[in-house]
């Protein structure tokens, strides 16, 4: 059954129209009986009451439908570059997307950023100009756009009939008919296409069979032999140009006047692979002192492995864990073991998730996406699977969070019940982070942007009803070291009669920038064999330690730290002594290391009126950026810069006042580099 099932996302620039077309798509295929309107604030996806305040996605659901006999699992992206963590979490999932462009627009920096995303993990697309509708729609502008931006071979699959106020369907140049939509978009009437635009057609016509000519020897072959190329041939070779992401073949309609809607979601299924089609995810399998990839074959009878891709809470249910399975299955009511936590835990129940009520189900298996009730310790990124088999699938690559606020509850019986709630926030979100100043006993916690906290504070105010005092933002810095250092800690304590000991030698040495922290056990002496328990303290200590920093608190980042000897006794060796031993031993190797701070490096695109690009660059450069580039267009330039997150608070505000309010940018995370004192 598995070439019956599809997991999709849908990405896109905010307002492009992604859960415009997520609703039509639901209506359509007769999940939801009421078509919700965005400007309504009742979209069925967006559920959250805030999201439907500010009008976009924050959260990603994963919905199931069905169409054709096809099982289709929709996860909705948001588009805001604040919330990038939702899109990788997705995409990591995905088999497939639709990337959908403003007819007006075309691509707009935040497309540029998903798109890349999608590179990164080999996500075959479709693309859907959407909004033909409106004023200054031009599709054949958003084609073009589109190939010189994503640098990919676009395929125009359809081509729009009228455009604006008067677009009322689209030609298909596959089966070489015009399509009509009426009666609210319900009736789709296909008729021959009209001679006045039979010219047109047939040309369109020539461009995808020379594109497709490009990607596929059996298409070229017929063609030059004149035979006839069947529409099923067509069709499969398109399909295999995507799956390769060779080509990306291109659809057009309005999804809020229910235009086009359909032969999108037929594209779903012939052209987006099933989850067998792909390459197989790769696993890392933890040896001793070593980790050796290995690839997972999509396989339902293979041994359980599945990746927890997110987590919400429900008040009622706890926590709610989507996962996607890659190999084997997982039966409601059985333990499932977390590879990387070495817990068992209880699968109580398995939901079949769709946009407004779940459907409980037996088991779920290789490809599926569904949720999992009942774990508790389960975390965002966590592999679940078989007790015995130490695969973790390949870590997700979340964008650090880069700057912090400071927080109290109004009334300090309160505080308690704060932390609480930012614990389940931060289960439910893994680019925010809460940590205690240890001296003042504040709470501080650390996100990607100010929108992305402004959200949070929002929620605990508003779904949590607790009152709460926000500091200023700041910058969160990150501490690394910069040699290799060797040593030896010892540890000893009394505690109710009972000695305490522990002594390891560590190593602690800088990695690549952007690498991440690792940790490595390679004690090999006779002294050092000590239980499987020990061990795990150690570690444990050693990964404590990676997120309290060296000299000032801030979380570490880009060292590898490497157990070479320990001593144990059966006497005296608890898990105790070994988790402090270790937690002091990182310190003090890392403080002898030369310990260095870094600072975040930010992305920064800007798109500014001709008129005041002068004043937008010199701006950038007052606030020590770096332009990387500058690309002239009709009506505006667009700025590529790079700026240190410190120089960027109130960034939008000088902004506007140079430009009079017409220049616009994005800020992303891009990389840490060594602080400078400015
Ligand atoms: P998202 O941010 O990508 O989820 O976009 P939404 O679906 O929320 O749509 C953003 C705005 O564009 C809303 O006001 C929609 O009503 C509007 N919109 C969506 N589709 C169309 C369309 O086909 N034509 C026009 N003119 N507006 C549309
Ligand atoms: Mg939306």
């Amino acid at each position: 059954m598995l070439d019956k099932m599809r997991n999709i996302g849908i990405m896109a620039h905010i307002d492009a129209g992604k859960t415009t077309t997520t609703e039509r798509i639901l209506f359509y295929t007769g999940k939801s009986h009421r078509i919700g309107e965005v400007d309504d604030g009742e979209a069925i996806m967006d559920w959250m009451e805030q999201e439907q305040e500010r009008g976009i996605t924050i959260q990603s659901a994963a919905t199931t439908t069905y169409w054709r006999g096809y099982q289709i699992n929709i996860i909705d992206t948001p588009g805001h570059v604040d919330f990038t963590a939702e899109v990788e979490r997705s995409l990591r999932v995905l088999d497939g997307a639709i990337a959908i462009f403003d007819a007006v627009r075309g691509v707009e920096p935040q497309t540029e950023t998903v798109w890349r995303q999608a590179r990164r993990y080999n996500v075959p697309c479709v693309g859907y100009v959407n909004k033909m509708d409106r004023l200054g729609a031009d599709f054949f502008f958003v084609l073009d756009d589109v190939h010189k931006k994503l640098k990919i071979e676009t395929a125009a699959l359809q081509i729009p009939i009228g455009k604006e106020s008067s677009f009322e369907g689209v030609i298909d140049l596959i089966e070489m008919k015009e399509i009509h939509w009426q009666n609210k978009g319900e009736e789709m009437k296909v008729v021959d296409i009209s001679p006045n635009r039979e010219g047109l057609a047939k040309q369109w016509r020539e461009k995808l069979i020379d594109t497709l000519s490009g990607v596929s020897d059996l298409v070229t072959e017929k063609y030059l032999n004149g035979d006839e190329l069947e529409k099923a041939l067509l069709k499969s070779e398109i399909r295999k140009a995507v799956i390769e992401r060779k080509i990306l073949p291109i659809f057009a309609g309005a999804s809020r006047r229910n235009i086009g809607v359909q032969p999108v979601i037929d594209a779903i299924v012939d052209y987006l692979p099933a989850p067998d089609e792909i390459r197989p995810a790769i696993g890392h399998k933890q040896k001793k002192d070593s980790i050796e990839d290995v690839t997972i074959p999509c396989d339902p009878k293979g041994q359980a492995l599945g990746l927890v891709f997110k987590i919400q809470n429900d008040r009622e249910a706890g926590s709610l864990c989507y996962v996607r399975m890659y190999s084997g299955l997982i039966k409601s009511g059985t333990a499932v073991y977390n590879v990387g936590k070495k817990k068992r835990e209880r699968a109580n129940r398995i939901l079949r998730m769709h946009s407004n009520k779940s459907d409980a189900i037996d088991s779920l298996s290789a490809g599926d996406i569904g949720v999992i009730i009942g774990m508790k310790l389960a975390q965002t990124g966590d592999t679940i699977g078989t007790e015995g088999l130490p695969v973790l699938l390949e870590k997700m690559q979340f964008p650090e969070p880069v700057i912090s606020i400071s927080i109290e509850s109004k009334t300090i019986s309160d505080q308690d019940k704060l932390k609480e709630i930012l614990a389940i926030l931060s289960k439910e979100d893994p680019t925010f982070t809460i940590r205690e100043n240890d001296e003042t006993g504040q709470l501080i916690i650390s996100g990607m942007g100010e929108l992305h906290l402004d959200v949070l504070v929002t929620r605990i105010l508003k779904e949590y009803k607790l009152g709460a005092k926000v500091g200023n933002p700041q910058v969160t810095y990150r501490e690394s070291i910069s040699n290799v250092n060797e040593h030896t800690e010892t540890f000893s304590r009394v505690l109710a009669g009972k000695e305490n000991a522990a002594k390891i030698t560590l190593r602690v040495e800088p990695a690549k920038r952007g690498m991440g922290n690792n940790y490595f056990y390679a004690a090999k002496s006779s002294k050092s064999e000590a239980p499987q328990e020990i061990l795990d303290a150690i570690e444990r200590g050693i990964k404590g330690a990676f997120s309290s920093g060296i000299v000032m608190g801030y979380p570490c980042i880009d060292i590898t730290a490497t157990v070479t000897d320990i001593q144990y006794s059966e006497q005296t060796g608890t898990e105790f002594a070994f988790e402090a031993c270790a937690n002091m031993a990182f310190d003090e190797a890392c403080r002898a290391a030369n310990p260095i701070l870094l600072e975040p490096i930010m992305a920064v695109d800007l798109n500014s009126p001709h008129d005041f690009v002068g004043e937008v660059m010199s701006l950038v450069t007052q606030r020590g950026g770096q332009i990387l580039s500058m690309n002239a267009k009709a009506d505006e330039d667009e700025i590529k810069a790079q700026a240190p997150m410190e120089k960027m608070f109130g960034f939008m505000t000088s902004l506007r006042s140079v430009s009079q309010g017409r220049a616009n940018f994005s800020l992303e995370f891009s990389h840490f580099e060594k602080k400078i004192e400015r």
